[in-house]
């Protein structure tokens, strides 16, 4: 058998491993971020009579330019943000992450630069490596916010083709405020004509206006969202943006034909026509991440403040200990990478319990290993 190592792979993946995190089997598991409620039973019918009706047409490529969805998708952006949204400004793809690679295959590439705003979504990093497109980190403050200064001085030295923010900020989870956003596309338009990308996919989950709202004003923002999160469908892979209609033109020639199937296309139309009842579990996980927020600063953590649907506490000395003893406790989270630092999805209430008793255990544990 030929190994990997002996296959004349691109220089830059030899020695890599695949991104994904430890998924052993447990009780427990807070550790992608998923929405912790099943898609409701109502849903459910609907999604089982619509793989029905399409299944007698799979014969046939699937719309091609997903043009239901999209209006579907835009529908739902303007009741969602109370801003107006069109067909034309909204593409969709399988999940939010083939949407920023489309975008990086569109505006990156070979003798092109992004930049991003780091600790963050490391997939991001990854679209860029992928796409052949240089990655440039830009180190977030103290408190996991955009630093401007640095931002403004790094953007007019690197001068960069895109940007990428992240908000609500995976794994730190605060939103981006809205003046930051204007403040880094404003520096990063000074340097040169460059495409700044929002990731939302939280966004449902902070009560900061979505960015969406400046589309029109902002013609290179591209706003990226999912259905991963707030609409409880991570299986279901559909994410999209919302930009100028150009944007669309530009991704449309890098997609490949035929990319989102009849059968996702069809089952996203039936969870948008249900997203009233969805979105009900939203507010839920906004209280249950209120109160977990609440019992953890109780215990003695430091929680970063969370517009989204997990929460990062610490400080650990051994993260990788800490996060091992929550594991022999029946809890899988997340070591993210980000020093003396955990994150933890929001969970079912049980969970959230059972997450919250392994937390006191190894605050307990840690105390008596001597000091912090
Ligand atoms: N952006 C961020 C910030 C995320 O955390 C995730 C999922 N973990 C995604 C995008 C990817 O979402 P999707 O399932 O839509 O590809």
């Amino acid at each position: 058998m030929t190994g990997i190592n002996d296959l004349p792979l691109r220089d830059e993946l030899r020695g890599q491993t695949p991104y994904g995190a430890p998924a052993p089997d447990v009780p427990v598991r807070l550790n992608v971020n998923e929405n912790p409620y099943p898609l409701p039973e109502p849903l459910v019918r609907a999604m089982a009579e619509r793989v029905r009706e399409v299944a007698g047409g799979l014969n046939r490529y699937p719309d091609r330019d997903a043009r239901e969805l999209r209006a579907g998708l835009a529908r739902y952006v303007t009741r969602a943000t109370g801003h107006s949204v069109g067909a034309r400004q909204v593409w969709a793809a399988n999940g939010s992450n083939e949407v920023v690679q489309q975008v990086f295959q569109a505006f990156g590439g070979p003798g092109h630069r992004a930049l991003g705003f780091e600790p963050s979504y490391t997939v991001h990093a990854l679209i860029a490596r992928n796409t052949g497109t240089q990655w440039i980190s830009c180190m977030r403050d103290e408190g996991f916010g955009i630093d401007l200064r640095a931002a403004r001085e790094t953007l007019a030295e690197q001068r960069p083709h895109l940007v990428v923010i992240t908000s609500p900020n995976n794994p730190t989870g605060a939103a981006v405020p809205a003046q930051a956003v204007r403040e880094v596309y404003e520096a990063a338009q000074r340097a040169r004509p460059c495409m700044v990308v929002v990731d939302e996919a939280y966004g449902e989950f902070s009560d900061q206006p979505s960015m969406v709202t400046l589309v029109e004003e902002l013609p290179h923002l591209v706003v990226t969202r999912t259905m991963s999160k707030a609409f409880g469908a991570a299986g279901l892979r559909v994410g999209y943006l919302v930009a100028d209609p150009g944007v669309v033109e530009a991704v449309q020639l890098v997609r490949l034909p035929y990319h989102l199937s009849s059968v996702t296309q069809a089952l996203a139309l039936a969870a948008l026509e249900h997203s009233d009842i969805l979105l009900t579990y939203v507010e839920r996980l906004k209280d249950e991440r209120r109160h977990v927020v609440r019992e953890l600063t109780a215990i003695g953590y430091d929680v970063s403040p969370s517009d989204a649907s997990f929460v990062q506490f610490g400080p650990f000395t051994d993260t990788r200990r800490a996060w091992q003893s929550m594991l022999d406790q029946g809890v899988l989270i997340r070591d993210s990478g980000v020093p003396q630092r955990l994150r933890a999805s929001v969970g079912t209430p049980a969970e959230n319990d059972a997450f919250l008793r392994a937390a006191r255990t190894v605050w307990k544990e840690t105390a008596a290993a001597g000091p912090r």
